[in-house]
This record gives structure tokens, C-alpha cells and sequence, in this order.
């Protein structure tokens, strides 16, 4: 009958170091934890949704929506249903498809639904995976005023959800937990809430940093085709610079690049040059 630390040996398939009770305990948690970890998400309908109609935002959010009628809210969705008009259509500019350009096709099953949110302490939007887009009216009123500026901020939303970045961040978080675990064990280190948020910062940085800019890079190019100034975009973050926080632009927390860099990013020449040709082509 396998022990523990035989099912060690062949799950792992190394002599030596796992022969031994901590090694043992280490693979034990790392396999319990992923067990749970899968567990929760096919309970919290993370992977296996029921249905692409359904929410999953916070109810307590969405009771503070905007209604359908609102100007705010007519004006947001109809400038993301430009952008998403355009993806849908694909068009080829300068001998290369929209989705090329953009690194990704559209996900056509996916149910967009745009939320405006009366709240104007907060400064953000952000997007889910199965379509749901929800803006606060802090972000509209303080950075979104001109069409152009809700474009870079929408194209980067609709950028996020066709990318698939919601679903790679989950896969990438789930793993960083294994790894974190089995680190932990095997350095005989406590395994608590503070140093896991601490290993999965640390580990997941990279891969959110470089999201966002991918979402910069393909929301510029969707903005363009769906006729929107792609200079709007570096003009957006421009306007954020002055009043970001850097004093914890090192901190292991933080999930986005600085303004300063997503400018730097967005005007090199094979992301606005190529953008403003995609734009020439989509308004003449
Ligand atoms: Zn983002």
C-alpha cells in the first residue's frame, strides 16, 4: 500500500530528497491545496460559467448602475458598441486583418453588457470575462469627457475580455499558489495568508504588467478601426500622471504599470504609427 512519501516519489519522480517526511508533507499540501483551489473555482463557476448571460459582478455594485435612459450611460454604450462593431467586423487594413493587429480574434459567444456606476469617489472600469464592462462615473466625469478618451479606456476594457486575460490570470494565480505552498514547506516556513499574498504579488507582477500593456497595445489598434483618434490614447494617460500615486510603485501589490510607461509604450512607432494607419483607412 503506497505511503505518503512513496506516492511522493512517483508523483514527482526524484530519488533522494523526497524520501523524507517534509518532502512528503510538501507534495501533500501542494496536491491538497491545488484539490481545493480546483475545487472552489468550478463552485464559483470561474472556469465552467452556466451561462453567458449571467453576472458576475457584485450585486451591490450593479444596484448603483445608471438607468438604461441616462445620457452617461447611452453615450458609454454607444462608443463600445463602436469598438466592438469593429472587432466583430474584422476588417483588413493595410493587408493585414484587424486581429492580427491586434493579436487576437473576437470571442463571438461572448455577451457584452455595459454598466455605468453613480459613483464618483472612484476612479476606475474594469471588464469580466464573459463581457461585462462596468465604468463609475469618477473615471467618465474626471478623464473620459471626450468621445476619443472613453474609446482608449473601452478598447482597453474590450482588449482585456477577448484576450482572454481574466481566465490566464486565474491559471497563473492558481499555479503561483502551488508553487507558494510547496516553497513554503519545503523552507519549513509558516504557511499563512500575509506571505502567500506576498509570493503570489511577487510572482504574478510580471504576468499583470504585461497584460495591461497588451491590452494598451490591442485597445489602441480596436479604437482606430472603429474610428477614433489613436492619439486620444497616450492623451488619456498623459492626463493620469499628475495625480498617480509612485510612492508604492515598487510595492509587490501593484497590478499596473506606471502612466509614464504605458505613454512610453503607446507611442512607439509599431503600435501608434501602425494605429493611425489602421485610422486613415477606417475614416476615408
Ligand atoms: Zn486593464
Amino acid at each position: 500500500m503506497a505511503t505518503p512519501r512513496c506516492l511522493a516519489c512517483r508523483l514527482f519522480r526524484v530519488r533522494g530528497w523526497t524520501h523524507s517526511p517534509r518532502a512528503a508533507a510538501a507534495a501533500a499540501v501542494s496536491i491538497g491545496s491545488a484539490a481545493a483551489w480546483l475545487g472552489s473555482s468550478i463552485r464559483n463557476k470561474i472556469y465552467f460559467p452556466p451561462s453567458r448571460d449571467e453576472t458576475i459582478c457584485d450585486e451591490t455594485i450593479l444596484a448603483r448602475a445608471l438607468p438604461d435612459a441616462h445620457p452617461d450611460t447611452v453615450r458609454v454604450r454607444r462608443v463600445a458598441a463602436d469598438i466592438v462593431a469593429a472587432a466583430r467586423e474584422d476588417k483588413v487594413f493595410g493587408h493585414r486583418r484587424l486581429s492580427e493587429r491586434t493579436g487576437h480574434r473576437l470571442v463571438h459567444d461572448i455577451n457584452w453588457r455595459v454598466h455605468v456606476i453613480d459613483d464618483d469617489t472612484w476612479i476606475r472600469a474594469f471588464s469580466t470575462y464573459n463581457g461585462e464592462i462596468v465604468v463609475f462615473t469618477g473615471l467618465l466625469k474626471r478623464y473620459c469627457r471626450k468621445d476619443g478618451h472613453l474609446a482608449t479606456m473601452l478598447g482597453h476594457e474590450v482588449a482585456h475580455a477577448i484576450a482572454r486575460h481574466m481566465q490566464r490570470e486565474f491559471t497563473k494565480r492558481f499555479y503561483v499558489r502551488v508553487l507558494a505552498n510547496f516553497i513554503e514547506e519545503l523552507l519549513h516556513a509558516p504557511v499563512d495568508g500575509i506571505l502567500q499574498a506576498v509570493w503570489v504579488s511577487l510572482f504574478m507582477r510580471p504576468c499583470l504588467f504585461s497584460q495591461e500593456l497588451e491590452a494598451d497595445r490591442a485597445g489602441i489598434m480596436l479604437q482606430a478601426a472603429a474610428g477614433y483618434d489613436p492619439c486620444d490614447a497616450p492623451a488619456f494617460f498623459k492626463a493620469h500622471e499628475p495625480y498617480e500615486d509612485l510612492s508604492n510603485q515598487y510595492a509587490p501589490a501593484r497590478t499596473h504599470p506606471t502612466c509614464k510607461r504605458r505613454v512610453q509604450e503607446l507611442m512607439r512607432e509599431h503600435v501608434l504609427g501602425e494605429a493611425m494607419k489602421v485610422f486613415g483607412q477606417a475614416v476615408e
